[in-house]
């Protein structure tokens, strides 16, 4: 698929919002993308999980790990096309954590997949938690990067699908709060918007 053909996938899906919403990172957009309202259809998860694949040797792989809540659709369809096992670390009283029995095998070499990296901060605290455990993280893909201009945020190679840039910005200086027209929503907050 080409980037046009992802952003399409997206569009059609009614996954690109606008308004003006609170990142994960705590800092506002005016656009959102809800990958979870293409990933709900499994072809999609499919179809870019696939192009994740390519962009890969899926024999340097032990095992596939994602970050909680954004990253286990697509987390679980890379994992069940490479055929390796998949876990999830996820937040608990805001500590990103590898729970319900999951164990990593000392020096097992992971695959780290997200469906959406703006700051990257989720992915990087997973990745701590993946060392933390004994795995060495050696490889990013995410479905889309939304600030392709931000290098230097991971310190293992990152591929995406789709490289997107949506501007965001710190709350103090967000134009949408100074313009106090709409109010600031967590996307996830909203069930599906
Ligand atoms: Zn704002």
């Amino acid at each position: 698929m080409t980037e046009n053909e992802i952003l399409a996938m997206y569009e059609d899906a009614g996954a690109l919002l606008n308004g003006h919403f609170i990142l994960s990172s705590g800092r506002h957009s005016a656009r959102y993308l809800q990958s979870a309202l293409v990933l709900m259809h499994p072809r999609h998860a499919e179809a870019l999980a696939a192009e994740l694949i390519a962009r890969i040797d899926p024999d340097a792989f032990d095992l596939v790990v994602s970050p909680a809540i954004g990253g286990l659709v697509i987390g679980q369809e890379v994992a069940r096309q490479l055929n390796k096992p998949f876990m999830f670390t996820e937040r608990k009283d805001g500590l990103m954590q590898l729970r319900r029995g999951f164990t990593i095998p000392e020096g097992a070499r992971v695959l780290v997949v997200e469906d959406v990296i703006t700051t990257g901060g989720s992915v990087r605290e997973c990745m701590d938690v993946i060392r933390e455990h004994g795995g060495i993280p050696t490889q990013i893909l995410a479905v889309v990067d939304r600030a392709p201009d931000q290098p230097g945020r991971f310190d293992v190679p990152c591929a995406t699908a789709l490289a997107l840039h949506v501007e965001t910005y710190a709350p103090q200086e967000c134009p949408l709060c100074r313009e106090g027209v709409l109010p600031a929503v967590k996307p996830g907050s909203r069930g599906n918007a």
